[in-house]
């Protein structure tokens, strides 16, 4: 899973990156407003936190422009305390949820996770298909409930097929949805990941769709 973090308190963002990427995400980080717009506008991720008083661009004008556009990414804002007409417009702006400053960052993440579920037509906290578990919150991936060990990469992989059971998914989308921008980018290895993560679950519901992409199916 990929996020857009857009915060220009740059010691509050580097913790929030820190975290984030703790918590098994791929993070971009954008210190101002013309720069999350151009990022959120163009990349593919998962879930966007976007604080609302950025330089060069606000956060109302950026995602209402976003949601203009057809941006239909879940949006998480940071407003300040005490600032009722804040959340309002934020909301009627295209906000999917806030959260006011100082906050608690497990309370972030906690948003967020349910913001993907949410997004992905995921209720539960915890995705099972066929034998295979994975719990979002704890991270923990079990397999006929035992414990399986996975790399951060082979996680994140897994993890967005988990919140896509069913769809055909393309190297390129996988791609796009375990790096962050800086990372440089090989679809090749998407490949070695499904192989490794196929034999450290043992179970054959992994299908490579020729010429498309992979698919999660329970049989
Ligand atoms: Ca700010």
């Amino acid at each position: 899973m990929r996020l857009l973090l857009a915060e220009d308190d740059p010691d509050l963002s580097r913790q929030l990156k820190n975290f984030l990427e703790d918590s098994g995400y791929a993070v971009d980080v954008s210190l101002n407003g013309e720069d999350a717009h151009f990022l959120g506008e163009t990349e593919a991720y998962d879930a966007i936190i976007l604080d609302l008083g950025l330089p060069v661009m606000d956060g109302i004008s950026i995602l209402k422009q976003w949601r203009k556009e057809g941006v239909d990414t879940p949006v998480l804002i940071l407003t300040a305390r005490d600032s009722w007409s804040e959340k309002v417009a934020g909301l009627d702006a295209g906000a999917d949820d806030y959260v006011p400053k100082p906050f608690q960052i497990e309370e972030v993440l906690a948003r967020i996770r349910a913001l993907i579920r949410r997004a992905a037509g995921q209720s539960s906290a915890e995705l099972s298909v066929g034998g295979l578990t994975l719990n979002s919150a704890s991270s923990k991936v079990t397999v006929d409930g035992n414990p399986i060990k996975l790399t951060a990469q082979e996680y994140k992989l897994l993890s967005y097929m988990m919140h896509h059971p069913n769809k055909v998914i393309s190297r390129t989308e996988l791609t796009e949805h375990i790096y962050d921008q800086d990372f440089d980018r090989d679809s090749n290895t998407i490949e070695v990941f499904v192989t490794r993560i196929r034999k450290k679950i043992g179970l054959d519901i992994i299908k490579t769709i020729r010429g498309l992409g992979y698919q999660l199916v329970a049989d």
